[in-house]
């Protein structure tokens, strides 16, 4: 059965489009089942009716023409409960509904099984016999299974339509997360890993000569690499491994694939194009072959082209151009991607992955670049270089909008700018309520860019500078004199107001490209202050960097220690800063000695705030990390994105305490997750006894506004009401009562 199975959903796969693909389906389905009937019928969602669209056994001639409505006839009622369905005699049933043309009548068995992608039903796949029987167990786990691995087929081919490339001009909207709010419009650069075929996109070039010879080169490099690793091989691999290599360098003749590279590329597409169409055209063909040793030949040819792939690019990768308006798209960005496009030409993100807690949608949001996150299915090679608008509000893109699609859009950006304006009035004052309560509202930083525009925005200090970025754009760990400085200019730049460095928190989603951590589960891992404690030498740099940067300004150093789970790591690392402070000051520096405060991002610390407190000047919780901890909701993940609630009653209550218990300590405490640029999060912080919010500078102004309409104990009343509440949803809709009520509504009604 899984044999069968595999060979089935290989070939839906390599099928070319929907129509194929569905066809493939009920021709193997029908023949490996040996019933007499096999049909697929699809969900229609503008007429909200599953559509009869292929069959083996039934009347052709009505396929697309014939539907039924969700609890309509034996297919609707599998889909209205989504669950298999298995009938003896399909008139004994009393959902079973008669349609003449579909010429069903003589088939008693049935079995239909919903096809399932994320919760929804897009279809169902039905088998028809004569015979009056129940399928047999073997048979029903056979079609779920089938089904269950079609659904995301289907569902891929029914939003890409698997694209020609000469069908991108195609409008199509692809559903994604908000990552950062706003609107932009422009041309849509597709960003891949430079080792993957998979991600290659299609373009068109001009000089095909020097495409050809482009091409050339990188197979002569291929073959001297190919040559050089069986000859380091040589005494260590048995001969017939060894003839693999000579495998590789036959297909690498003139007369095998590079000729049909070069075919294609002289009918004018890119080497890295060409190379992708002939490569896949051949694993196509491997992937139908029975023979299991054939198969695996295939990956063989995988590696081949991904080698070839990679002496491509090597020349190309750099040469990237960007025009002024870049949408940069990619399955898997990071940040140095994103770095690496001037910042005046990067006007939207679209990622495939990851979600509005990933770092990268964090620093997008403080560039304040619309970002979409975790947008499953876009054919990539396809939209390269087309017209794409990004919905950072909504969590939608559009490929080549209509010009309809695109004047709506540009009104609503029109509308936001005006918005923003009108918000820069707020940007000179104090953040207080109307009934005298002062909130301090600090921004996120981790680029010197930040400063100027925080500034300008109104921020009264930094409460998260993210140190790690900097590690991040470097190719080697950067020395303390480098670090001193960066800090140094950070500092001045906020002088007198105060600056809260953290230390470095690499692991989890960031990762130095000279340093790297392999885990199984590196949230769980090697994070944060784990790593600094078990490298002194880096974290000791870092401290004295830090310490040095404040020598002669008058300025208010911070320093913030992440990712702690224990008291134990407060004190070893506050020995650590102390024998620093004491190094500085012995070498002559008149240094002030800095405050010292710890992020409260995982569970344990939420329960050992008081014990915290004794040790340190400051808590700041790190709500992305906390919400991830608490709710074992990865924050990357944009699977389980709908479960990661900061308004989750569980979160209130662990916000609640900490703040309690800073206040009973007399001690500062803050929020520099993304909750505390949420209007409506901010609301319930600042009620709870946050003195300080910070966030991107971005939404500084947003949550100004909210802050100084609604009074402090207007704000505590719905803080006590929400606290009653037993879902994030409940607490969702109080809070955005509470801002509409209060003439806000504009401030969340772009928000999903
Ligand atoms: C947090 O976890 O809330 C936080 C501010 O840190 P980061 O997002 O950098 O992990
Ligand atoms: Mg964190």
């Amino acid at each position: 059965m899984l044999e069968a199975l595999r060979r089935v959903v290989q070939e839906v796969s390599a099928a070319p489009d929907l129509e194929h693909a569905l066809e493939t389906t009920v021709d193997r389905v029908r023949s490996i089942m040996a019933t007499e009937v096999c049909s697929v019928y699809l969900l229609d969602e503008k007429r909200g009716r599953y559509v009869f669209r292929a069959t083996r056994g039934l009347n052709q001639s009505v396929v697309g023409k014939v539907s039924l409505g969700a609890g309509e006839g034996l297919v609707g009622y599998v889909a209205e409960r989504a669950e298999p369905l298995n009938v003896e005699v399909v008139t004994e049933h009393p959902r079973n509904q008669y349609i003449a043309e579909i010429g069903e009548d003589e088939f008693n068995a049935f079995l239909g099984v919903p096809i399932i992608h994320q919760g929804q039903t897009l279809g169902v796949l039905v088998v028809q016999q004569r015979n009056k029987r129940r399928f047999d167990e073997s048979e029903e786990a056979f079609l779920v299974t089938l089904s269950a691995q079609l659904a995301g087929l289907i569902a891929h081919a029914k939003v890409t339509g698997r694209l020609s490339i000469t069908r991108r001009k195609v409008s199509r909207t692809f559903r994604g997360a908000p990552g950062a709010p706003g609107v932009a419009l422009g041309v849509a650069i597709v960003i891949y890993p430079s080792v993957d075929l998979t991600q290659v996109p299609f373009r068109k070039v001009r000089n095909v000569a020097r495409e050809v010879d482009r091409f050339a080169v990188a197979v002569t490099e291929t073959r001297a690499e190919i040559q050089v690793i069986a000859e380091k091989m040589a005494g260590e691999l048995q001969e017939d491994t060894l003839g693999l290599f000579d495998a590789y360098l036959l297909m690498l003749d003139e007369g095998a694939i590079p000729k049909e590279v070069v075919q294609r590329i002289k009918k004018g597409q890119w080497a890295q194009g060409a190379l992708k169409q002939t490569i896949d055209e051949h694993l196509a063909r491997f992937d139908l072959m029975e023979d299991a040793y054939l198969r695996e030949r295939a990956n063989d040819l995988r590696e081949l082209g991904n080698r070839m792939l990679s002496h491509l690019e090597k020349r190309n990768r750099r040469r990237l151009h960007f025009p002024k308006d870049s949408i940069l798209v990619g399955d898997d960005l990071s940040l140095s991607d994103l770095a690496s496009v001037p910042k005046e030409r990067l006007k939207g993100l679209v990622s495939g992955s990851g979600s509005v807690n990933s770092h990268l949608a964090i620093l997008a949001e403080a560039l304040g670049v619309p970002t979409v996150m975790g947008v499953k299915d876009l054919p990539m090679p396809l939209i390269d270089g087309g017209e794409i608008v990004v919905d950072g509000f909504q969590g939608v893109i559009l490929t080549s909008p209509t010009p309809n699609q695109r004047r709506q859009y540009q009104k609503r950006k029109e509308e936001e700018a005006a918005l923003n304006r009108d918000l820069e009035r707020l940007a000179p004052g104090r953040c207080v309520t109307p009934d005298g309560h002062r909130t301090r509202l600090w921004v996120n930083t981790g680029l010197f860019s930040d400063v100027a525009r925080s500034l300008d925005r109104g921020a009264e200090g930094v409460g998260l500078y993210r140190t790690e970025i900097h590690f991040m754009m470097n190719e080697a760990f950067p020395t303390e004199e480098s670090q001193r400085q960066i800090y140094r200019d950070h500092l001045k730049g906020f002088a007198p107001r105060p600056v809260t460095m953290r230390t470095l928190d690499i692991g989890g989603d960031k990762s130095l490209p000279y340093f790297p951590i392999q885990e199984e589960n590196p949230f769980l891992g090697w994070r944060g202050i784990r790593v600094s404690l078990d490298h002194p030498e880096i974290f000791i740099a870092q401290i004295r960097a830090m310490i040095r940067a404040s020598e002669g300004i008058d300025c208010y150093l911070r320093i913030m220690l992440p990712m702690v789970s224990s008291v134990t790591e407060i004190d070893m690392a506050k020995q650590l800063i102390d024998q620093c402070f004491q190094e500085v000051r012995e070498e002559g520096a008149d240094v002030k000695r800095p405050d010292i405060g710890v992020m409260i991002e995982v569970p344990a610390a939420v329960f050992q705030a008081d014990e915290i407190l004794k040790r340190v000047d400051f808590l700041s919780v790190g709500s992305n990390d906390l919400v991830q901890y608490m709710l074992a909701v990865d924050r990357n993940n944009a699977q389980v994105a709908s479960l990661y609630q900061e308004f989750h009653p569980s979160v209130l209550k662990a916000l609640n305490q900490v703040a309690a218990a800073a206040t009973l300590a007399g001690k500062g405490s803050g929020i520099c997750g993304e909750m505390a640029g949420n209007p409506g999060a901010a609301l319930l912080l600042m009620a709870m006894g946050y003195q300080v919010l910070s966030m991107n500078s971005p939404n500084l102004l947003v949550v100004k506004k909210v802050l100084t309409t609604i009074s402090l104990k207007a704000a505590k009343k719905v803080l006590e009401q929400a606290l009653k509440l037993e879902s994030a949803q409940e607490v969702k809709k109080l809070v955005d009562q509470t801002l509409s009520q209060a003439g806000l509504e504009q401030l969340i009604r772009n928000r999903a």
